[in-house]
């Protein structure tokens, strides 16, 4: 890794490690020892970085702040300003609903080329349409190496039993979306918040409800999304500020940096260079050299992906869960 690449790392995973942890809403979600104790300290966030620098150079291998895993793309709703451009997917670029056993494969490998990760989302589209999220919430909570489990959910699906067992591990939270107000949602599906709500509750189910708490308008647009090649100046500024870069996440294997790459991957016809970006794990026979690979992806000063993005006339306080 050169002088900049290792910069770059150090911001995007090193730092992020506590900015993440820090968060408000991740505060109110779990409880971290470590960083609340460094916390107490003026110099407690030098003390973590430090720490985990010397953790860097000792495992060479990243400790990622947030990953997701998209279980599918398929959702009950159909909102218009999905940041992950759900309704904007076809009946041809749906990926399909992942099973335990590739969940199984794809975590394993991910965990023998990485050092820890501090988050796990599980998601989707709606990731209560897995048949298997039960089994899968109780393999990765049992991972030491995966510190704290987010599932979010839109509400339109009750959970079973088995999966209410699943959930209830000190290491999982249910992030549950607030769509009471939604109107003209189609297939008769139907929002269940408050049952679900009062199951998580009876259950002593870790639960986070902050758009409930936040009210009902805390949506924005999605930056527009078009075959392009910008100039890397821009990109690069662009990306440093831009709300996404730490939601990447692992999708039928492929690495992609953020939601609307995602979207770009299955829709979008992709120039070399996003190609010679994407890192497949499931192509991937050394841990070793998949390690570094990771470490070269958030080393990079923006992604390549960034080029199809065009983030200039994002609206806000927009309602939740318009529909399309
Ligand atoms: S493509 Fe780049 S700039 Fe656009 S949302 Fe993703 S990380 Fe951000």
């Amino acid at each position: 890794m050169n002088k900049s690449e290792e910069k770059n790392f150090r911001i995007r995973i090193l730092k992020e490690v506590w900015r993440v942890s820090n968060l408000n809403f991740i505060q109110e979600l779990f409880n971290f020892p470590v960083i609340n104790f460094l916390n107490n300290f003026k110099k407690g966030e030098k003390l973590f970085y430090i720490f985990s620098k010397l953790r860097f150079l000792i495992k060479q291998k990243a400790g990622l702040p947030w990953m997701k895993i998209y279980l599918t793309t398929r959702c009950t709703m159909n909102c218009k300003h999905c940041n992950t451009f759900l309704s904007k997917f076809t009946n041809e670029t749906h990926t399909k609903i992942m099973n335990f056993d590739e969940f199984k494969k794809d975590l394993d490998k991910l965990l023998k080329a990485v050092d820890y990760i501090q988050i796990l989302e599980i998601v989707g589209g709606e990731p209560l349409l897995a048949k298997d999220l039960a089994k899968m919430l109780q393999y990765a909570a049992k991972k030491h190496q995966i510190k704290h489990i987010v599932l979010p959910t839109n509400c339109t699906i009750l959970p079973s039993k088995e999966l209410i067992n699943a959930m209830k591990n000190k290491k999982i939270s249910v992030q549950i979306s607030d769509y009471r107000n939604v109107k003209n949602i189609k297939n008769g599906v139907v929002v269940k918040y408050d049952e679900f709500k009062q199951i998580l509750a009876d259950n002593n189910i870790i639960y986070n409800n902050y758009q409930e708490k936040k009210g009902a308008k805390t949506w924005f647009t999605m930056p527009e999304i078009y075959k392009d090649k910008q100039n890397s100046t821009h990109l690069e500024n662009q990306f440093k500020n831009c709300f996404a870069r730490y939601c990447s996440g692992l999708t039928e294997g492929k690495l992609v940096i953020c939601m609307p790459a995602l979207y770009i991957l299955r829709n979008i016809e992709l120039i070399p260079e996003i190609k010679d970006e994407i890192i497949n794990i499931r192509n991937y026979n050394s841990s070793k050299k998949l390690a570094k690979d990771i470490i070269k992806f958030y080393s990079k000063p923006y992604s390549q992906f960034c080029n199809y993005c065009h983030a200039t006339k994002i609206e806000t306080n927009l309602p939740c869960g318009e529909q399309v």
